[in-house]
């Protein structure tokens, strides 16, 4: 019987590249694994797959009697449903500790690093000393520069680009940085788009202190991208999530990556929370947050503590 490699919901490059990359270093470990995903891939990582010539995981959202592995969450919401039916065997992450436990032993390994590639990284090296193909590599790489927007983002650590520079010279990618924005720009697209699949292009589900908020992500090299019109549509569409998914609060964060910033759209039961958590009205919906970048470690926290307060 395989064991399921599995990245969480609305799957990031991070995610679907670390499933292939901890599938790849678990064969090589004598591990019959099969890297999956749990939904439609985003722009960015259909080209990073066509890149380095890698076909996409297939879908499974069901590990009901199976063996499975998780990376990049640890998180209930953002595991498959039945998460509970089937033996995890491992996780390898570098958020925050979620809410999954386990009745036996597993493999964990988390650290607090920039992406989920970076921690691959230090176990294909460093513990089990495999040497990483160049097609993985450049997967890894491009995960990092995904994840830590250019090595932008304030999950970034100095790890990070070591471990990108490394990936880089064995996946042969001389010019990193013009890789990383062809890469944000395929990111970046929007149009002809359903805003309910923008909304779901990296979204994820939280328990605040027992309330579902739901926040979802568009990293745009400009947020002039993103029009009066479509941001009407965000809006209607977060509405209805709200709604469907009994959640408290639906947020979708407009993140300008050249001019470092958030434009905040929120749907909410107590807009104060947002006011609470950053320190800004919401005026029409929406707040500007100056500087804020990454959901794991600048929306994530401040919200939780506002939720708790
Ligand atoms: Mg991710
Ligand atoms: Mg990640
Ligand atoms: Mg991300």
């Amino acid at each position: 019987m395989p064991v399921y490699v599995l990245g969480h919901k609305s799957p990031d490059t991070d995610s679907v590249t670390s499933a292939i990359a901890f599938a790849a270093l678990q064969k090589m470990l004598g591990v019959d694994a099969v890297p999956c995903v749990q939904g439609k891939l985003n722009p960015e990582t259909e080209l990073v797959l066509k890149k380095f010539g890698v076909s996409a995981p297939e879908l499974k959202t069901d590990v009901n009697g199976a063996e499975y592995m998780l990376v990049d969450h640890s998180d209930i919401k953002q595991a498959p449903d039945n998460w509970d039916k089937g033996k995890l065997l491992a996780i390898v992450d570098h958020h925050k500790l979620g809410d999954i436990t386990t009745a036996n032993p597993i493999l964990f390994c988390a650290m607090p690093v920039g992406c989920t590639g970076t921690v691959l990284y230090t176990l294909y090296k460093d513990v089990y000393k495999k040497s990483v193909p160049a097609n993985i590599a450049g997967l890894m790489m491009s995960a990092i520069l995904s994840d830590t927007v250019l090595f932008k983002s304030a999950t970034c650590t100095p790890e990070d680009k070591k471990a990108a520079e490394e990936l880089a010279k064995i996946a042969g990618v001389q010019a990193m940085m013009d890789w990383g924005m062809e890469m944000a720009k395929a990111k970046s697209s929007v149009e002809g788009v359903p805003p309910k699949d923008l909304i779901f292009r990296d979204y994820k589900d939280f328990n605040m202190s027992g309330k579902t908020v739901g926040i979802g992500q568009l990293e745009l090299i400009s947020l002039s991208l993103v029009n009066n019109d479509l941001k009407c549509a965000l809006h209607d569409e977060m509405q209805k999530l709200k709604v469907d998914g009994n959640r408290h609060s639906v947020f979708l964060m407009l993140t300008d990556i050249m001019k470092e910033g958030t434009e905040l759209m929120a749907v909410t039961d107590d807009p104060g929370v947002v006011e609470k958590a950053f320190g800004q009205k919401l005026v029409g919906n929406v707040a500007w947050l100056p500087k804020v970048m990454s959901r794991k470690k600048q929306m994530v926290p401040p919200l939780e503590k506002a939720f708790a307060a």
